[in-house]
């Protein structure tokens, strides 16, 4: 059996529901595009209700067998799943940059990332522990042990693709349960060849459903899941209010959630800060997937005395950044996902030209490539009237913002309800300390822009969410703790 694929045979447009590849319910599909050029790539199935309630008795039926399995077994699996993503990771990597953009160096890069949460969880699955308690009473035996939650469904954005949905499902079946998920309507594709490769690498019927739905056909379809008592578990990975929609929808069911929601990250320099390797830093952490991510630093907090220069060795080697389609092999930043995310990013450069912010490099649309490309951007004085210091812009726009002294940088960092990643740069041990201890954040980049890792818990605070991807604590979302107390032992 074929275990190389070329790109094309990895697309798949049906949903992957109890083992095999099925159209919708109402026959419906709907056309996912290419966003370097608006050209139509496929026209994938729209699930609905009916499709979501095939995938949830699919999971049920295989839910006992899979939890039943022995954790190497299904680490064995996971190992197997995790190899084919790397023999495959070219063709993988190229059908991320087709449906979503970013260039073919980043698309390949997110596979390897991706695959690194199924190879932790692999090992992980083999470590799942309780404990024994020590004794209380005499002739009772108290001890605690760990199983998995049920049916998980699992909900991703676009942004990433392979990742986002690899480091929910990898997590899941290696605690024991099953899956129903759901990718972005804008990249449903790399998410359906993800699961083709689960399939050939013998993950059993049942143990992993996946339907595409266009946005439309989401609501209805997630509703199922989120109504559903089967299901005990809702990952999402997106935007903040429909994060709090799910956790208000699923109230009726009382579900565990895991929330991955959006930030408006802080990055702040300090005077005493190596210049040169903070414009490096933000560099690596804002133009990653051309700004597109929930980590991203939204908000640059730059000290006064530092200011003008920081602005300048930014703007340098901001505006020699390569923009181009992702089959150009020099590109560095590709086209934003849709004309939505687009427009968003113009709107806040203008709100914020418009209340006095200078531009130092970039600030326009690049309509010459196509109408979504926009030029990588610094915009000097930026203040918090603006729109882009309370909304995340989610696109190549770097605000920097003025501050005189620390306590002042902390406020306006933690002045947002949001608390994902937070970054900031400084040489003084006891200001690193001081800061570390201050900043509202999941996440604190110290001195560092590149902050990934599937060892690390990944995850926010306040309306940034909760719940942890990936490390020694990404299986706590999956499992359930039972409490087990043996009398008559006397
Ligand atoms: P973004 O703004 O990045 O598209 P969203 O939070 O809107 O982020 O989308 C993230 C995921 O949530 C996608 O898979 C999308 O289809 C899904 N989604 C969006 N709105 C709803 C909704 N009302 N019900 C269920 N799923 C939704």
């Amino acid at each position: 059996m074929a275990t190389k694929f070329d790109m094309s045979d990895l697309i798949r447009n049906d949903h992957f529901i109890d083992g095999k590849w099925v159209a919708s319910a109402s026959g419906k599909r709907f056309d996912v595009t290419n966003p370097a050029t608006g050209e139509v790539i496929t026209a994938v199935a729209d699930g609905n209700e009916a499709d979501a309630r095939a995938a949830t008795d699919a999971a049920a039926r295989a839910f006992p067998a899979w939890r039943d399995a022995l954790p190497k077994e299904r680490a064995a699996v996971l190992h197997r799943w995790h190899a084919l993503m790397l023999e495959n990771a070219d063709a993988l990597g190229r059908l991320i940059s087709l449906e979503q953009g970013k260039p073919f160096a980043e698309g390949r890069g997110e596979v390897l990332y991706g695959a690194s949460y199924v190879a932790w969880f692999a090992d992980e699955a083999t470590r799942i522990y309780g404990d024994l308690i020590p004794q209380q009473q005499r002739g009772k035996r108290m001890s605690a042990v760990r199983e998995p939650v049920g049916i998980v469904a699992a909900i991703t954005p676009w942004n990433f693709p392979l990742a986002m949905i690899a480091r929910k499902i990898a997590p899941a079946l290696a605690a024991g349960c099953t899956v129903v998920g759901k990718p972005a309507e804008d990249t449903p594709l790399t998410a359906l060849a993800l699961v083709h490769l689960a399939h050939e690498a013998g993950v059993p019927p049942g143990v992993l459903n996946l339907i595409a739905a266009s946005r439309e056909n989401a609501v209805p379809a997630v509703a199922e899941w989120l109504h559903d008592s089967r299901v005990r578990k809702i990952t999402f990975t997106g935007s903040t209010p429909v994060g709090k929609y799910l956790a208000r929808e699923s109230a009726d069911t009382l579900k565990k959630l895991s929330l991955e929601l959006g930030g408006n990250a802080p990055f702040i320099v300090f005077d005493d800060a190596d210049l040169a390797a903070a414009v490096s830093g933000l560099l690596v952490s804002k133009f990653r997937n051309g700004g597109q991510t929930c980590v991203c630093p939204n908000r640059v907090y730059v000290q006064s005395s530092v200011y003008e220069k920081f602005g300048d060795m930014l703007a340098k080697r901001v505006a020699a950044l390569k923009v181009a389609p992702a089959t150009d092999p020099s590109a560095e930043i590709g086209p934003m996902i849709n004309a939505r995310a687009i427009d968003k990013i113009a709107r806040h450069v203008d709100d914020a030209v418009s209340k006095g912010a200078r531009v130092l490099a970039g600030g326009k649309r690049l309509t010459a490539l196509g109408s979504n490309y926009y030029a990588p951007t610094v915009l000097a004085d930026a203040t918090s009237t603006m729109q882009l210091s309370c909304e995340e812009t989610f696109g190549p726009v770097v605000p920097l913002f003025r501050f005189d002294d620390e306590a002042q940088a902390i406020r306006a960092a933690n002045d947002t309800p949001f608390g994902l990643a937070s970054y900031f740069y400084s040489q003084d041990i006891r200001r690193i300390d001081r800061v570390v201890r201050r900043l509202e954040a999941g996440i604190v980049g110290i001195n560092e822009g590149a902050l990934a890792s599937e060892a690390a818990p990944f995850g926010g605070v306040k309306e940034s969410g909760y719940g942890r991807e990936g490390s020694k604590y990404g299986l706590d979302d999956y499992l359930s703790i039972k409490y087990l107390c043996q009398g008559g032992l006397e």
